[in-house]
C-alpha cells in the first residue's frame, strides 16, 4: 500500500484526482485536493502522473 501527499502551494483545484479517483482524493472547501483514503492501492500511482502541476506525490 502507498502513501499519498499533495502539495497545498501547487494544487489549482483543478479536479482531475477527484474526478478520476474519488474514492481517494475530494476538492475541500480552499479549492485545495485532499487525501480521504487512509491508504491506497499502488495502482493509485498513475494519477500523480496525471496532476498537470505535479502536486501529487506517493510514498
Ligand atoms: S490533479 Fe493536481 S492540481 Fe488538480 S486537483 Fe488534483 S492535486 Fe490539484
Amino acid at each position: 500500500m502507498a502513501k499519498i501527499n499533495i502539495d497545498d502551494s501547487l494544487c489549482t483545484g483543478c479536479g482531475l484526482c477527484a474526478s478520476t479517483y474519488p474514492e481517494i482524493f475530494e476538492i475541500g472547501d480552499d479549492n485545495v485536493a485532499r487525501v480521504i483514503a487512509k491508504s491506497v492501492s499502488s495502482d493509485a500511482k498513475e494519477v500523480a502522473d496525471q496532476c498537470p502541476v505535479s502536486a501529487i506525490s506517493i510514498q
